[in-house]
């Protein structure tokens, strides 16, 4: 009866992995092991002598061997050798008939698990062999745990040495224990230049105390050190790290305490472990942002946004110490004319190095920003005196006068400058801007290449009145003003002999304005010489235009104001256009007012006289408005007068008061003048001057002011008869 044995720890699928080699010379007895184990659930292979044990044992395949120690040729000494030579895994248990103490306790030595004496009860081997496949299995999984333990920390150590991120570990007095190898690359110092040193080798004295906590931190948990930013001093000898700004490394460090319990059990600080992670580069890119968000990337100045925050500041400054500062406005002259002509491009380099030229002509305290375009602003803070901004503004006016050299091209610039200074000009940024913007536009409306201070620009006029010059200059700018003509017309046959040109401002928010609301304005600021040249050109144009249709020429009035003939280049402007576009001279007429004449000087008498000479006729408007004194009329190279409607508009039937234009009538008569009705709105009013002479009218009666292409249709509306009008009976 063979004993089958149900051992503990051993579990069946365990019994099953552990193959048996019986090695033994005698085999009777190996089959009768062998039978006993078999039953008992273990898998077996014999081997009956120590070269055939040696053979099986090297397949490794073998959990146990039960091994006879006295064998010929090759004995059980000798395998239990070769087990440990060739380290072949398995567990060995000495079966053997030799009692000498001697050999066994040599094969202990040598690494056997157990023995069991030959005769041996079948209990006792059974309990032996599941006690030596336990312990093979036992310190298997012990290895086992070993080598993994080993793997990671080795992974570990990998991990660390590999991290782009700086780490360590310091004792509880704030020496560096450990670093990893990062520290060399990043901060320049060997690791065992730190190790063993105080962590303050690598802080810097500007920063403050705190840093000191958060580097050695001692907290542990959510209040401990999470993403703080500080800088880290490198190595300055180690010439890798030289190229670093500033010698330092902005990190991004997390640190907690390390707490471990000692043998009274009570928790103890350790130390702190931390990890700083390189951001330099995130920096930087941090501070290009900012920049590109901060400045104008053409010219490297200031931009509107830091120009807001700038200027609190001065606020603040200036209001803390009760001081003055100026706001200057400066804007460059014709500089759409140079990006037009020579390409965006060049127009960049123009502003480049006119934006250099200005900087040049401040103080470090001083801040010039641009706000896009060909604008620029200038915030001069702390300024005692008004002349201490005029030398400024007269120091920038010469430095941009200066021809540039740009490419092949040699340019000549101006800038207008429009000073609004505080608190004088306003108390907020807004209205100190506004106020500089209108000053800036009185210098361009008087001729640019200048500066004006606001204060000066409101003497005798009120604010409205400068925030319209701004208007008017940027509507000439803007295109919105426009030429509409009115039909002059022979009052019998009521042909159309003429045009008079007459200027509307058609504006983006208040629509169409009439020229008395501001001619006015633009000649008191003499916008009104810009704004004639551009009446003028444009009348040619559509002129030319006509002319190209086939139309015959008429007789063309243009409204020349005062301000206008004051102008030395007044005539030369004037026949030059009409050249440029080959249209006749004799076609024109000029009207000027009596007031006009009577206040002009000699130099304006003498330019009609020249535009008389080259064939221009000259009309006197508005006659007998004025109180002037008839005799100038004598004197002057006068052509035409046109009656005043105001005294057309009084001929009503049965009265008396006509007489007035009778006798503007008679004495034009006699001095061989031509005449013409304006404000002829009706037909009693165009018999009454029709009765007098007048050899033309112009009225509501045959039509107001048309925009230019309407002109042109009722010009065309009678091909065959020529234009002119049909009124009802
Ligand atoms: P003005 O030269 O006496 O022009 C005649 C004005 O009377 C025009 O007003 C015209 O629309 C208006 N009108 C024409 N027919 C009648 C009518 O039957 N009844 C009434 N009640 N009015 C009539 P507008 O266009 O508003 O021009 C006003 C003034 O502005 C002009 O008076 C002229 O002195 C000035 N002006 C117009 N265009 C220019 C210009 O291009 N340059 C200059 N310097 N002054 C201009
Ligand atoms: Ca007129
Ligand atoms: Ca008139």
């Amino acid at each position: 009866m063979l004993t089958t044995i149900t051992t503990g720890a051993l579990t069946p699928d365990k019994r099953e992995q552990s193959r048996i080699l019986l090695v033994d010379d005698q085999l009777p007895l190996l089959e009768s092991l062998q039978a006993l184990l078999r039953i008992n659930g273990y898998q077996v292979d014999l081997a009956t002598s120590g070269s055939e044990a040696l053979a099986r044992l090297e397949k490794n395949l073998y959990r146990l061997v039960l091994l006879d120690l006295q064998m010929p040729v090759i004995d059980g000494r000798q395998v239990l050798q070769f087990i440990r030579q060739q380290q072949i895994d398995v567990e060995v248990v000495l079966v053997s008939g030799e009692s000498s103490f001697h050999s066994v306790k040599e094969a202990l030595r040598n690494g056997a698990y157990d023995f069991i004496r030959k005769p041996y009860e079948p209990e006792e081997l059974l309990m032996t062999v599941s006690n030596a496949l336990e312990h093979y299995w036992q310190s298997r999984q012990l290895r086992q745990a070993e080598l993994s333990l080993h793997e990671s920390e080795q992974m570990h150590r990998f991990i660390v040495n590999n991290s782009p991120d700086f780490i360590y570990l310091l004792d509880p007095h704030g020496i560096f224990t450990y670093v990893n190898d990062k520290v060399e690359d990043l901060l320049g110092y060997k690791r065992s230049e730190l190790i063993g040193q105080h962590f303050s080798k690598l802080i810097h004295p500007h920063n403050a105390d705190d840093i000191y906590t958060l580097f050695s931190e001692h907290r542990a948990g959510a209040r401990a050190t999470q993403n703080i930013e500080i800088r880290l001093l490198v190595n300055e000898a180690c010439e890798q790290v030289k190229c670093l700004e500033n010698a330092e490394l902005i990190v991004e460090l997390n640190a907690i305490g390390r707490y471990e319990n000692d043998a009274m059990g009570q928790r103890t600080f350790v130390g702190t472990l931390g990890c700083a992670r390189d951001i330099t580069a995130r920096k930087r890119s941090e501070a290009r942002i900012s920049y590109q968000a901060y400045h104008d990337l053409l010219t490297r100045l200031p931009n509107r946004i830091l120009f807001n925050d700038r200027i609190s500041q001065v606020f603040a400054h200036a209001r803390r110490n009760n001081q003055k500062f100026a706001l200057l406005l400066l804007d460059l002259d014709r500089f759409k004319l140079i990006n037009d002509a020579l390409g965006h491009a060049l127009g960049d380099l123009v502003l480049q190095q006119v934006s250099k030229r200005i900087l040049r002509c401040l103080r470090a305290e001083d801040t010039l920003c641009r706000f896009g375009g060909d604008e620029f602003v200038l915030l001069l803070p702390d300024i005692a005196t008004k002349e201490a901004v005029t030398a400024v503004a007269e120091k920038i006016l010469k430095a941009v006068r200066k021809p540039f050299k740009i490419k092949k091209h040699e340019l000549y610039l101006s800038v207008s400058i429009g000073i609004a200074l505080y608190p004088l000009a306003g108390e907020n940024k807004d209205t100190l801007l506004q106020s500089a913007d209108i000053a800036m536009y009185h210098v361009k409306a008087a001729g640019k290449d200048g500066y004006c201070f606001y204060s000066d620009a409101m003497d005798g006029s009120d604010s409205t009145f400068l925030s319209v010059e701004r208007d008017m200059y940027l509507a000439l700018e803007n295109d919105q003003f426009e030429v509409f003509f009115q039909p002059k017309v022979e009052p019998v046959s009521h042909v159309i002999v003429g045009m008079e040109a007459l200027l509307r401002w058609r504006h983006p928010e208040k629509g169409l304005i009439l020229p008395g609301d501001f001619i006015p304005l633009a000649e008191e600021s003499k916008l009104i010489v810009p704004i004639g040249h551009w009446v003028l050109r444009t009348t040619c144009e559509e002129l030319a235009r006509w002319k190209q249709q086939g139309l015959p020429d008429l007789k063309i009035s243009l409204n020349i104001s005062p301000v206008q003939l004051e102008q030395e280049d007044f005539v030369q402007i004037f026949i030059d256009t009409l050249q440029e576009f080959d249209l006749n001279v004799a076609m024109f007429e000029i009207e000027v007012t009596e007031q006009g004449l009577v206040e002009g000087q000699t130099e304006i008498v003498q330019r009609l006289r020249q535009l008389r000479a080259y064939g221009v006729s000259i009309a006197i408007d508005d006659f007998g408005r004025g109180h002037s004194s008839l005799s100038y009329l004598q004197d002057f190279p006068v052509n035409t007068l046109k009656i005043d409607r105001s005294f057309v508009r009084e001929i009503e039937e049965g009265q008396k008061k006509t007489c007035v234009v009778d006798a503007i009538a008679m004495m034009a008569k006699g001095l061989n003048l031509h005449t013409v009705a304006e404000g002829v709105e009706n037909l009693l009013q165009l018999d009454y001057v029709t009765n007098l002479g007048c050899n033309e009218v112009q009225g509501y009666l045959f039509g107001e002011a048309l925009p230019a292409q309407d002109a042109l249709n009722m010009l065309n509306a009678r091909p065959a008869e020529g234009p002119h009008f049909i009124l009802p009976d």
